[in-house]
Order: C-alpha cells, then structure tokens, then sequence
C-alpha cells in the first residue's frame, strides 16, 4: 500500500502509524448508504479503515440525488450497496468490502455484525435503529445512530456496558414521517460526525461524546449536547446487564 496516501493523516498528534494500523485492522459496518451512509463510507474508505460491511437494501432512485453523493445519474436502477461498494473500491481498491442487498432480519444481523469493531446506524427508520441497537448491546459492539431532518439532524453513540443505549432514550412509541423532508448538507454533516466518531474510537483519540444526543442545528448555527442517562427500565440495558 502506498504510504502517501495517508501522510497527512499521521502528522495528527497521536494519531501516526498506530492510528493508520489501527485502522487498517478494522471492519466498521455501515447500516443504510443514502444521505447519511454514503458520506460516511467515503469518509471511512478515505481514511483507510480496512474493511466495510455495506448495507441497504434499494436501488438508486432520482429522488435520492440531492444528498446521497456516493451515486450519480449513470447508477439509477442500480443497488445502492453495489453501487456504493464500485465507488469505494475506486477510491481505494486496498478496501474489503462485503456487500449486503438484502432485507436483514434481526437474527441476520447477529451474524453479519459479530466480528466488527463498529458500526454506523445510517438506517431510517427508528424500529430498524431500536432492532441494530439490540444487536450491538448484545454482541457488545460500540455503535453511533443517526437522524436528519430539514436542516438539522443528531447523533448518539453507545457503547455496551459503559453507557446508555439508543433504547433508553427513544421509546418504542415514536412518530415517523412516510418521507423525511431534508437538505444534503444535513445528512452530509450527520454521516461525517458519525464517521469521526467511529475512527476517534478505533484510534482511541479524542473525547467523542458516548451516551450523549449531540444535535447540530445548521440553520440557528448550534450545536446541543444532551447526556443520557441509563434508564432503569430499559429492557435491552437490562439484558446486558443480565448477561455479564
Ligand atoms: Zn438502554
């Protein structure tokens, strides 16, 4: 592999040739490659994570081209996984990918996200988000969920055993819209945040914030951080702790 790829990269204090390595060790999944997924696969293939799970189940529709950069007009038709795994492939072709087209069951998800060191929830929908989260708090796998809407959106990052999971802080009784207005450059933003959180966490840098909602307001310009507490009734906190 040719080093210069990553030079600017390894000046980052604390960062180097551990931080490369650390990476390039890695198998991240991301869950959904529309708004969200799609910049933050770029962004971890950029960055060199060695490996990714790529997952969604659609094709590329027109509708998806005002913020779903990784496809262009020559993909429409086209499965987004598949799609989205040719660009990544050609942006570094040292990648592994493993492409996934399907509908994933909770129990497919067991098998597909055992081995990996994180995952990227870019999924929209809050009971795909809720069934990822059991999964991770299971198998014990840090994960960062994702939401976008209009020109804000939020992330929210659990790690099993240390912090509150999605479920403590999102019920199961949510209002969903059928179709989510929202701008590229939020699901830009909300994708880019996700895919630093994952790579602070691979490389052990920084303080990315864990068990927090972390809401970014591009129209008012603010950032909020909501820390979560655990909550005690949560069934799938209180499943991990039954298993331990
Ligand atoms: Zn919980």
């Amino acid at each position: 592999m040719n080093q210069d790829r990553w030079s600017r990269q390894v000046l980052i204090p604390g960062f180097g040739d551990e931080g490369q390595l650390n990476l390039s060790e890695s198998k991240v999944a991301v869950l959904g490659l529309g708004g969200i997924g799609g910049p933050a696969a770029l962004y971890l293939a950029a960055a060199g994570v060695g490996s990714l799970i790529l997952v969604d189940r659609d094709v590329v529709e027109i509708s998806n081209l005002n913020r779903q950069i990784l496809f262009c007009v020559k993909d429409l038709g086209i499965s987004k996984a598949e799609a989205a795994g040719k660009r990544l492939l050609s942006l570094n072709p040292d990648l592994k990918v493993k492409i996934v087209t399907r509908d994933l069951a909770e129990s497919d998800m067991f098998t597909l996200l055992k081995d990996c060191q994180f995952v990227l929830d870019c999924f929209d929908r809050n009971t795909d988000r809720l069934a990822v989260n059991r999964v991770c708090m299971k198998l014990g796998i840090p994960a960062t969920h994702g939401f976008a809407q209009d020109f804000s959106g939020e992330i929210f990052t659990a790690i099993p055993g240390k912090s509150a999971c999605l479920a403590c802080t999102l019920g199961e009784n949510f209002p969903e819209l059928d179709v989510t207005p929202v701008m590229g450059v939020t699901t830009g933003l909300i994708g880019t945040a996700m895919a630093a959180t994952a790579i602070l966490n691979l490389t052990q840098l920084g303080d990315p914030a864990i068990g927090e909602r972390i809401i970014y307001d591009l129209a008012f310009a603010e950032i909020i951080k909501i820390p979560i507490k655990k909550n005690i009734h949560c069934p799938v906190c209180m499943d991990v702790r039954a298993e331990s």
